[in-house]
């Protein structure tokens, strides 16, 4: 129950509307026997939402696009992992020292490695924009030998040059030596669900897929990939885990995955079926 004593986390973005966030966080405080509660705030001004959050004293926020790199000229503090990925996706509000971290590289990280022991490993990662910038970072800590394609030539040769990765043109991707596929990119995302970043033909027995896209849960890439034979993670797992990070963060508690796992279902489930009455 909301009372006097109920402590606020939020998130701030534009567009908010859609996010799983606060269906995440919510399920999990009420869970973990927390007085807390969380609430989505569409921001148009960047500057006067912080303002904002110091003076109500929200004590834990997200945040997404597109403020994750803009946020950072106005926090006191950044984690140097999220200075080097140039993106704040938390903020953890220290009595008005706002102090920011990133928890997307650590979701993909923990759900590839739930799985497969990541070392050394050769990575394909299609993709160059936030999410792929989180996501190289984490496989550089790995030692990984990454091979990065991108649809915009420039952006993905510099963040492949920034990390020292290979650089592979969009589009020519008819052969895949690598371990391990992941997909940043929004393609396949709904609506244009039939759509996939890579041929089926290149998929293989052995081979790692993770898609982060999570609406549809079963992208074409993914449904290709298990009909090849590949393990496959889908964008749940990573969504799921940035925000357990996230949680872990604000309380010091680490939350049940499986249960944060159930709660995303359920409400992506409900959400297909609200947009098909529509
Ligand atoms: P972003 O910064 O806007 O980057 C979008 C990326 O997709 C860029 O590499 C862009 O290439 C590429 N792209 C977009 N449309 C394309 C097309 N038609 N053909 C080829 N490439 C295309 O977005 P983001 O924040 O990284 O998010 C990317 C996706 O990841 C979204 O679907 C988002 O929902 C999902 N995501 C999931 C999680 C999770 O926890 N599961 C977390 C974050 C994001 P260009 O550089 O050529 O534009």
């Amino acid at each position: 129950m909301i009372n006097g004593q109920t402590v606020l986390y939020a998130i701030i973005g534009n567009p908010v509307e859609h996010s799983l966030s606060p269906i995440l966080h919510n399920g999990a405080f009420r869970r973990m026997g927390l007085n807390a509660a969380y609430l989505a705030f569409k921001v148009r001004d960047l500057e006067d939402a912080l303002r904002g959050i110091r003076g109500l004293g929200i004590q834990g926020v997200s945040v997404t696009l597109p403020f994750k790199t803009k946020v950072i000229p106005f926090l006191d503090d950044v984690e140097e992992v999220a200075r080097e990925i140039r993106a704040v996706n938390t903020i953890v509000n220290q009595r008005g020292r706002m102090i920011g971290y990133n928890t997307d590289w650590h979701g993909a990280l923990e759900a590839l490695e739930e799985k497969i022991d990541l070392r050394g490993k050769r990575v394909l990662l299609l993709g160059a924009g936030g999410a792929a910038r989180a996501i190289a970072f984490g496989l550089k800590r790995r030692d990984c030998q990454v091979t990065l394609s991108n649809r915009t030539v420039e952006r993905g040769k510099a963040l492949a040059n920034e990390l020292g990765f290979l650089y592979r043109p969009w589009l020519s991707i008819e052969e895949m030596e690598e371990d391990v596929l992941i997909n940043t990119t929004s393609v396949g995302m709904s609506p244009h669900d039939e759509e996939s970043p890579v041929p089926k033909k290149v998929l293989k027995e052995g081979m790692t897929v993770m898609d982060i896209v999570y609406r549809p849960l079963r992208t074409k890439l993914l449904r290709e990939a298990e009909e090849r034979g590949s393990l496959t993670i889908n964008g749940l797992e990573m969504l799921a885990r940035q925000g357990a990070a996230q949680l872990e963060i604000w309380t010091g508690r680490r939350p049940d995955i499986g249960e944060i796992k159930e709660d995303l279902y359920r409400a992506l489930a409900i959400g297909i079926n609200r947009e098909e009455n529509d």
